[in-house]
């Protein structure tokens, strides 16, 4: 039986029991279960459900490996952490964290006006906030109000010119001045494919200069109590803690410098995030070579010996881990409308009363088709397949016998594969992934999976159900969207193999697994497939709870949210069947009200499922 590497990258949070995935956690759900009573209210298309229970996990997994480093080192600062809000500003997600952190006075980070606004409005009061990125006075002005309005807020400068800005609304303002941090550019690099936020080229951060020169500005202006932090982030989903321990001794000789030359309020250390997810579903290709406990230690450690050895005090450290904290809480489930190569199924074959002789061929050596004999038959078969085309190019035999020796010869190569599969030739190997199967998903990746597209992210994905049976099937994934890069390809370096499933017969639905951080806003309405309908899921002892409903935006909605009037369309689409032609008054109204029902309907498939 093959488990989909579940133990590699589920964490223990899913469990494979009787075929099914189900939740590690209480009362045990099974997806199918879950996913079958939300479609029981007329629900189609991908479903995103949200599992709360899986963030505070992540949080206290955090909060615990810190406590224990601090512990352990005797080091004298606290431990915080924020969430940054671009990794899932969705309100669900949000909430999520903010109530899952409520008990560990969770934070929230900002790095645009808006997220701004959202962390004002979601952290409770006494959690802090921290805000990076690029700022205008504007932006700036709000971090003054925040501050004036009771939060616990720290604007990093990414440059002196934001500075400048801070002691001129200072100037120009009696408002609470925020507390003010640096980000520092550091000159060593992260690791991992998103490593463009540190290094000296680095879009972010001070120079040693620059830092200089930010402290004398401050002094002057006699702000220098409100330096409170220094912040580095070194690029998100980190496979190697090398390049941490090396920025880690960068900021915090910084940091002890900055407090020798009398920064007397600076007191954080911010190591920004980049805790990495393990994506993979294959042993051999790990994401990250450390663990969050060699993390925590590692951070804690090396703050603490650079601090002792200045002769400064510790300071209290702060992450901003997003991917780290949610990407498990959320599965996209989709269901499969089809496979593509149903076609080949052995009842298609029909045989006349007399088949040419190749075809006879075909036909026995598929019978006598076995363990010992198999790559020799399928090297004839594969042999006469080529005799076929060519006697159908000139006309000798006709689509129905071609027909029946493709059937044929796809089925001894199948058998071959399966019969082989657990020491496949390089042959076979080859052959394997010219044969995949396409599964095609209600689903747009686009939308569910941007970081697929655009990354080649790989997602851990399975089936919900059938996993008591071995999957045989080399699997490719297919979108609804009609471009050809809505596809995930057969990978023979991380090969999927789904079932073999009739779907007249039954549904089939695939989860795709470590999907709630960055791929929700980043999701684009490519062909104007938008956003699924999501759940937000919450177990006990004895049952789950479906809350939180946002089903998908309906088609006029849609249209809506790119700047057309749906009532303006709506009308033009009912006058012009009122007015139409040629059909009865009562199959006019009919239609009326199918049309109707369609635009109250999101854009994804719905035949079948
Ligand atoms: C994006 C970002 C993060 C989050 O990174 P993850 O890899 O998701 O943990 C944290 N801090 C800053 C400044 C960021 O830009």
């Amino acid at each position: 039986m093959n488990n989909f590497g579940i133990d590699v990258w589920a964490n223990n949070n899913f469990i494979i029991e009787d075929g099914q995935i189900r939740l590690n956690y209480k009362c045990m759900p099974s997806l199918l279960q879950i996913v079958e009573e939300v479609r029981s209210n007329d629900v189609r298309g991908p479903i995103l459900l949200r599992f709360p229970h899986l963030i505070k996990s992540q949080i206290r997994t955090l909060y615990s490996y810190f406590d224990k480093a601090i512990q352990q080192n005797n080091y004298q600062g606290k431990f915080n952490a924020v969430f940054p809000l671009k990794v899932n500003q969705f309100p669900h997600a949000v909430e999520a964290v903010t109530s899952q952190g409520a008990q560990y006075n969770y934070g929230l980070e900002a790095g645009s006006k808006a997220e701004l606004i959202l962390a004002m409005s979601k952290t409770p009061i006494g959690a802090n906030i921290t805000v990076n990125g690029f700022k205008d006075k504007e932006m700036i002005t709000l971090g003054f109000i925040a501050a004036q309005s009771g939060h616990n807020i720290t604007i990093t400068i990414e440059g002196l010119g934001e500075l400048e800005t801070i002691i001129e609304v200072a100037k120009e303002c009696n408002l609470k001045v925020p507390n003010i941090g640096i980000r520092v550019r550091l000159h060593s690099t992260g690791s991992g494919i998103w490593a463009k936020s540190g290094g000296m080229d680095a879009k972010f951060g001070l120079t040693s200069t620059e830092i200089i020169e930010a402290i004398t500005l401050l002094r002057e202006a006699e702000l220098l109590q409100h330096l409170s932090m220094i912040h580095f982030h070194i690029g998100s989903q980190m496979s190697d803690i090398a390049p941490l321990k090396k920025a880690l001794r960068e900021a915090g000789n910084i940091y002890a410098e900055l407090k020798k030359m009398g920064a007397t309020g600076l007191d954080n250390i911010n190591i920004g995030g980049g805790l990495a997810v393990e994506y993979n579903q294959h042993a051999h290709l790990n994401s990250r070579n450390y663990s969050i406990d060699e993390f925590s230690s590692s951070v804690v450690f090396l703050l603490g010996e650079i601090m002792n050895a200045k002769n400064v005090s510790h300071p209290n450290i702060f992450t901003e881990s997003g991917r780290y904290i949610v990407a498990s809480h959320a599965v996209l489930i989709t269901p499969v409308l089809e496979l593509f190569t149903q076609d080949y199924q052995e009842k298609l074959l029909n045989f006349k009363a007399v088949n040419p002789p190749l075809i006879e061929e075909l036909v026995e050596l598929n019978k006598l088709l076995n363990n010992t004999n198999c790559i020799e038959y399928l090297h004839d078969a594969l042999d006469h397949m080529e005799s076929v085309l060519t006697l159908f190019d000139l006309g000798y035999i006709d689509l129905q016998d071609r027909s029946n020796a493709e059937i044929l010869v796809h089925n001894i190569i199948k058998r071959a594969l399966y019969l082989k599969s657990a020491n496949p030739t390089n042959e076979l190997a080859k052959l394997q992934v010219k044969l995949q199967e396409r599964y095609l998903i209600n689903a747009s990746i686009f939308q569910s999976l941007p970081d697929y597209w655009g990354l080649n992210q790989h997602f851990p994905v399975m089936p919900l159900h059938h996993l008591n049976s071995t999957p045989l099937r080399a699997a490719s994934l297919w979108d609804i969207t009609c471009d050809s890069d809505g596809e995930i390809g057969f990978n023979p370096d991380k090969p999927l193999y789904l079932h073999d499933v009739n779907l007249d017969e039954e549904e089939y639905f695939l989860g795709f697994f470590n999907v709630g951080a960055y791929q929700e806003t980043l999701g684009m309405n490519h062909n104007l497939f938008t956003h699924p309908s999501e759940y937000t899921i919450t177990i006990d002892e004895n049952s789950y709870e479906i809350k939180n409903a946002v089903e998908s935006k309906n088609i006029l909605d849609i249209l809506d949210s790119i700047g057309y009037d749906s009532k303006i369309l709506h009308a033009k689409l009912k006058n012009d069947l009122s007015s139409s032609e040629f059909i009865s008054e009562k199959e006019k109204s009919d239609t009326l009200a199918k049309l109707e029902l369609f635009l109250q309907q999101n854009g994804y498939l719905r035949t079948t499922n």
